[in-house]
């Protein structure tokens, strides 16, 4: 769950957010804008739960096709 945040400490030389090489005002982004972004995603991580990740999980669900016998 807390995944993302122990990834960023293994900062590579290209943004985080946009892939662009690191300025080093802004490090470990490229501009203020890609830290501003970055800032909301882990605040907004942070304060609202994501409901809705990718939907991979589902496997509680019975296959349509399987009343055969009926
Ligand atoms: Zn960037």
């Amino acid at each position: 769950m807390m995944n993302e945040i122990a990834r960023k400490k293994s900062a590579a030389r290209s943004c985080p957010i946009c892939g662009k090489p690191v300025d080093d005002t802004f490090k470990p982004f490229c501009s203020k804008r890609c830290a501003d972004i970055d800032l909301n995603r882990w605040l907004s991580g942070v304060y609202a739960v994501p409901a809705k990740d990718d939907e991979d999980e589902d496997g509680a669900r019975p296959a349509d096709g399987e009343a055969a016998d009926k």
